[in-house]
């Protein structure tokens, strides 16, 4: 019953307390819900430790599978139908801090954290100093930048001495959560330079930006700055699907929808759903419908080994000029490229890179380019020599490049675009945008209950619209 309260809660979009009260007065939900007339409801803290065990056991998408699981026994989800993917950007629910800022929150949480489990006579002699100023203490927007300086430098000693002196006392207190993350920001903002704390000059990738939620990350985006997380979301798709009459609902269902770190690249969220939606639904699609973000070399090897059609634009070659990548005509069988001035490489090596894990072509035409009438239009390297570096199946990607020059790739394309419109569904009828909820686990527990909650409403508007159509052609 609780999963049928929460998911009409996330239908509604109203809060706990208004859920525990539609449960009782509310004639539509207590018919939704099966439940007798007479019955007396709950507190609606339920719902809150609901919601915690859900987390706890890791069963943040029971509800959105069982209803994934419905539609597919209904038949209106095929295990091997055609599907298209986007993502967009969730904003958390904490704000963005300054280095120091964040720094002085997390040192302010770790003394409150050890206020209550080491005694007054044992703490150590600069706890009034630090508790003045971290806790009690709150940042002065008016520093001068060398003031400011000063501040954090001096914050990443006190950080420094309350972790060394929390080691000494006590291996256990070292086990609190809030001392974890004091000794996580420390390691991320500062480090040991000759033997002096300095500041770190490089911020840590994937690094605390708010101690309320160290899960929330930044991420930078081009034009697009924020902190928190990103969320991909997969979507069946007809595309021989005819054409709707006004009002008509489309057969279209959210069949995965992941949270990731806000920084995780496309390519990582297309692995991730593919691979969950085999493991929990036995769903293989046929071809699914992308951006450009997600159509690389490594995805389209991927979507080929697995039997799956990876649709959808893939990025220009990032060389600048008329003789990119394109320019050059690539034989990976023969091992043998021909550039735009028609001369044949004279070198092909395979190179592995064991630090990063991947493998790609060096092609080099060595001396030819010494005499070439284009080599400044060609390359800029300081010896004035071409190297083209490709990937292992850069025939894919030239496939691919080849294929939206034609006149119909476009139209062939049409069917990804209806998964903006499932994003601005979320994002508008359901606040996907802004979470409201902290840690990953909680924001992702929300994000299936979106979800579950939007397919339960497409289901719903699907079958009022096929009952009026019936209704109106029996009269
Ligand atoms: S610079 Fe070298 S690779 Fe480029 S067109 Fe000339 S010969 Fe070919």
């Amino acid at each position: 019953m609780l999963a049928g309260v929460t998911l009409l809660q996330f239908m509604e979009k109203v809060p706990d307390r208004v859920a525990a009260e539609h449960v009782v007065h509310h004639l539509g939900w207590k018919y939704a819900l099966d439940l007798e007339l007479t019955y007396g409801g709950f507190h609606p803290t339920v719902l809150v430790y609901f919601r915690d065990r859900l987390e706890e056991k890791g069963e943040e998408r029971v509800i959105f599978d069982g209803v994934l699981e419905l539609l597919i026994e209904l038949g209106l989800v095929k295990r091997r139908g055609k599907q298209r993917l986007d993502s967009t950007h969730v904003l958390g629910y904490v704000k963005q801090m300054s280095w120091l800022e964040c720094a002085q929150r997390t040192l302010g949480l770790a003394l409150e954290a050890l206020e209550s489990v080491v005694p007054g006579a044992e703490r150590p002699g600069f706890w009034e100093r630090l508790w003045a100023c971290y806790v009690e203490g709150e940042l002065d927007w008016r520093l001068s930048e060398a003031e400011s300086k000063e501040r954090y430098w001096q914050c990443g000693q006190d950080m420094g001495e309350l972790l060394r002196w929390a080691t000494q006392k006590s291996p256990e207190l070292g086990e609190l959560h809030a001392l974890k993350l004091l000794q996580r920001v420390f390691e991320e903002q500062f480090e040991m330079v000759e033997g002096r704390l300095q500041p770190r000059l490089r911020r840590v990738k994937g690094a605390v930006q708010n101690p309320y939620d160290p899960d929330a990350h930044f991420a930078d985006k081009g034009s697009k700055k924020w902190v928190g997380y990103k969320v991909h979301v997969v979507e069946s798709v007809d595309p021989t699907e005819p054409a709707k009459v006004k009002g008509e609902a489309g057969e279209h269902f959210i069949t995965e929808i992941i949270t990731t770190e806000a920084a995780q690249d496309e390519m990582s969220g297309l692995a991730e759903a593919l691979n969950r939606q085999e493991r929990h639904h036995g769903i293989k699609p046929e071809a699914i419908y992308t951006d450009a973000g997600y159509v690389t070399e490594r995805t389209l090897t991927e979507a080929e080994q697995n039997g799956i059609e990876l649709l959808g634009p893939t990025r220009p070659d990032p060389h600048p000029g008329p003789y990119n990548t394109d320019a050059f005509s690539v034989d990976i069988e023969n091992k043998q490229a021909v550039c735009p001035q028609g001369n044949v490489s004279t070198q092909w090596s395979r190179i592995r890179d064991s630090y990063q894990g991947t493998e790609y072509y060096r092609i080099e035409w060595a001396g030819q380019c010494d005499s070439c009438v284009i080599q400044r239009q060609c390359t800029r390297s300081r010896n004035g020599r071409r190297l083209l570096v490709l990937g292992l199946r850069h025939d894919l990607v030239e496939k691919r490049r080849r294929q939206m020059k034609e006149a119909d790739f476009s139209k062939k394309m049409h069917p990804r675009n209806g998964i903006e419109g499932t994003l601005s569904e979320l994002v508008r009828g359901h606040q996907l945008r802004r979470t409201k909820y902290r840690g990953m686990k909680r924001v992702r527990l929300s994000h299936y209950l979106m979800g579950a909650a939007c397919n339960v409403k497409r289901y719903v508007n699907l079958m009022a619209f096929q009952m009026s159509r019936a209704a109106l052609q029996a009269a």
